[in-house]
């Protein structure tokens, strides 16, 4: 290939595609864009989640949504109303799709497959979320179609904090996963065995087939990556910040960065990196990481107070970067405070481990 490019983005995943996406809506002004992404094709590998507040992008994409959510621990049931700010669930094959068809169609833009660019390993002091995944279809009927399961604690697991999360979609059909926040490394394999036993709970042991699995590990904590020294060259994703430290969600988070991104490229011809948190969002998150590392089986009840004590809306601002400073003290507010006050030497102590990388 002998072309001129404007922009190469090595790597046509979420974040890649986004940004090309982002770009492709400028028509004749997008930058002249090459793509270079390793998978041959693009299969439903994923599923993002969000919460329905400020109009989140491809929001009218998701087809799944549901208005009620529960929380377990101890054999209690808490169901909470989120019909001011549903749960959005977009598969990856739909966002795909529709990134890719604007993409096509516009021939400013060049998307090759099947091709690999050595990448960069960067340092990284990350806390992992292994999560294990299946969809399972059911030739019963036990999922109660509009009964999202956010959080259920799986208190057996003593090395970290697991819960399942169960998303129905039909009656017959949910998608149902294991997820463990842990300082140890733990393959999606290992929680294989875990997430059988609790499927078999949740079909209460009928037949039931494996449509499909998706497995991952997402980095939590200290996401700051340095960033090369060099103004045309920009690590972007989740390797470079994208996911929000305490939670691992990212999939809006590279929204918002890929749509300012593609307006700073046609504007003023710059990359732009990943906006950084606020002071009190970045010390929240870190506190309650610290907290969770320090005694993982606390969190569950965290979670239960958290949810009891605050409204559905406060929470879901505060998990979506959209809460205000009023918002985030009722948060505060709602947590036990000697739990949280306990583990603020330990923050103070792991921030100079980290050089103050956890400054706002
Ligand atoms: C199973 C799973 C479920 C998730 N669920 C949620 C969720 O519900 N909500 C949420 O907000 N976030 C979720 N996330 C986190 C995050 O949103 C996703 O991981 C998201 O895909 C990250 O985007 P990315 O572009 O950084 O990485 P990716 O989407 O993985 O894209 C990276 C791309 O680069 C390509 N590539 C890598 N190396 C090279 C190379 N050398 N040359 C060429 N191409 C290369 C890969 O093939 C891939 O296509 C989930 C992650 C996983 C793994």
């Amino acid at each position: 290939m002998n072309q001129h490019f404007d922009l190469v983005i090595i790597g046509g995943g979420c974040a890649g595609l986004s940004l090309a996406y982002q770009l492709s809506q400028f028509g004749e002004n997008c930058p002249k864009t090459l793509i270079i992404e390793e998978r041959e094709v693009y299969t439903n590998d994923r599923t993002w989640c969000f919460w329905d507040v400020k109009e989140p992008i491809h929001r009218d994409l998701a087809p799944f949504k549901w208005n009620t959510f529960s929380i377990k621990n101890n054999h209690k049931d808490f169901e909470y109303s989120c019909n001011e700010t549903p749960y959005l669930m977009l598969p990856s094959d739909i966002f795909y799709k529709n990134t890719l068809s604007a993409i096509n169609s516009n021939k400013k833009i060049q998307l090759l497959t099947g091709e690999k660019l050595v990448d960069k390993v960067t340092k990284r002091d990350a806390w992992h979320i292994p999560t294990s995944k299946y969809e399972v279809e059911l030739d019963g009927a036990p999922f109660v179609e509009d009964k999202l399961v956010l959080m259920d604690f799986d208190s057996n697991f003593k090395e970290g904090l697991a819960f399942i999360y169960c998303l129905p979609t039909s009656n017959s059909r949910a998608l149902i996963e294991y997820t463990v926040f842990s300082e140890d490394l733990f393959t999606a394999d290992q929680l294989t065995d875990r997430l059988l036993e609790k499927i078999g709970i949740y079909t209460q042991n009928k037949s039931y087939t494996i449509i499909r699995q998706e497995k991952g590990i997402l980095p939590m904590g200290n996401n700051h990556i340095e960033q090369i020294d060099d103004p045309t060259y920009l690590f972007a994703g989740l390797f470079a910040g994208a996911a929000r430290p305490s939670s691992g969600y990212a999939f809006q988070r590279i929204q918002t960065w890929s749509k300012d991104c593609a307006v700073e490229l046609k504007n003023n011809h710059q990359l732009m990196k990943f906006k950084k948190d606020s002071w009190m969002q970045t010390w929240m998150d870190f506190l309650f990481i610290t907290v969770i590392k320090k005694n993982p089986i606390i969190g569950a009840k965290i979670f239960v107070e958290l949810f009891k004590n605050c409204d559905v809306r406060t929470v879901a601002d505060f998990m979506s970067d959209h809460s205000s400073f009023w918002q985030k003290l009722k948060i505060i507010a709602s947590l036990p405070a000697l739990t949280f006050l306990s583990a603020i030497p330990e923050l103070i102590r792991s921030k100079r481990r980290l050089g103050g990388s956890i400054d706002a």
